[in-house]
């Protein structure tokens, strides 16, 4: 989910930390890096939908990715609000129930999910269609993990990097119930929600 709500102010506000969770730069995420470049290619993207709702990177390289979930299963919605929307925002991908993957803002391009400035430069933002108490689809999930894996493979991102949005420093209870089933959910804090996602990405081969 971005920052949809009325006081949840500038998009792309920046923030001094990066993002509050433990276990960046650690000794799994040196593990990861070096096991880094080998693996499939990128999955297909099934819709190309631009929007002019990204900025540059301003020459940060790429070494987060930031999940989020759109707190609606109308996926035609939120492309509009991610092209025509107030306050402006936007993530690179897009995944739907069904699996399909759609992508709004090319890699290389600041997309405006995270409402932190700094994280938004270094990180590739990836929405899921799920209504609020909605866990992820079984071929969403399928989609998530080829894309993920493809990203952290590209990029060179360790799995310590990956991380659900609550993890940024920010109001927000995003992804949600998406990794429920894995020791998450809505009600869960940052550190649980990330643990979580980490218990689904090892699930899925990740
Ligand atoms: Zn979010």
């Amino acid at each position: 989910m971005t920052n949809l709500t009325p006081n949840a102010g500038p998009h792309d506000a920046a923030f001094d930390a990066p993002h509050v969770c433990a276990g960046c730069d650690n000794a799994e995420a040196a593990a990861h890096a070096a096991g880094a470049g080998s693996g499939p290619g990128k999955p297909t993207v099934n819709r190309w939908e631009p929007t002019s709702h990204h900025s540059s990177r301003n020459g940060q390289d790429i070494d987060h990715i930031v999940v989020h979930y759109t707190t609606s299963r109308n996926i035609e919605g939120t492309i509009s609000h991610f092209k025509h929307g107030s306050p402006q925002t936007s993530a690179h991908y897009l995944i739907g129930r069904d699996g399909a993957l759609v992508q709004m803002v090319g890699d290389g391009e600041r997309a405006w999910h995270a409402g932190n400035a700094l994280m938004n430069a270094r990180s590739i933002g990836i929405e899921h269609v799920a209504a609020v108490g909605d866990r992820i689809a079984e071929q969403q999930a399928r989609t998530s993990a080829a894309l993920i894996g493809w990203l952290m493979r590209e990029y060179e991102i360790p799995k310590s990097q990956v991380i659900p949005h609550i993890c940024v420093p920010r109001n927000t209870d995003c992804c949600g119930d998406l990794f429920a089933g894995f020791g998450g959910g809505v009600k869960a804090g940052a550190e649980a929600q990330r643990k979580a996602l980490h218990a689904w990405m090892s699930s899925m081969g990740l």
